[in-house]
């Protein structure tokens, strides 16, 4: 289990700035979660604006 970051996702950054472990960065056109070290916090979800992270 990991989230995901949907094509909703306008780049804004806020989530890697919350995520406890660092598990997502700057991709090509969205930010990307690296699925083998989330933790499934949902800390990125809870800081979203536009509700790109989802739990798959
Ligand atoms: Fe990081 Fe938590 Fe989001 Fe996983 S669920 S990417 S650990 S903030
Ligand atoms: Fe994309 Fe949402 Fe993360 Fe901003 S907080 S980079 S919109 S997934």
């Amino acid at each position: 289990m990991a989230y995901k970051i949907s094509d909703d996702c306008i780049s804004c950054g806020a989530c890697a700035a919350e995520c406890p472990v660092g598990a997502i960065t700057e991709g090509d056109g969205k930010y990307v979660i690296d699925a083998d070290t989330c933790i499934d916090c949902g800390a990125c979800a809870g800081t979203c604006p536009v509700d790109a992270p989802s739990a798959e």
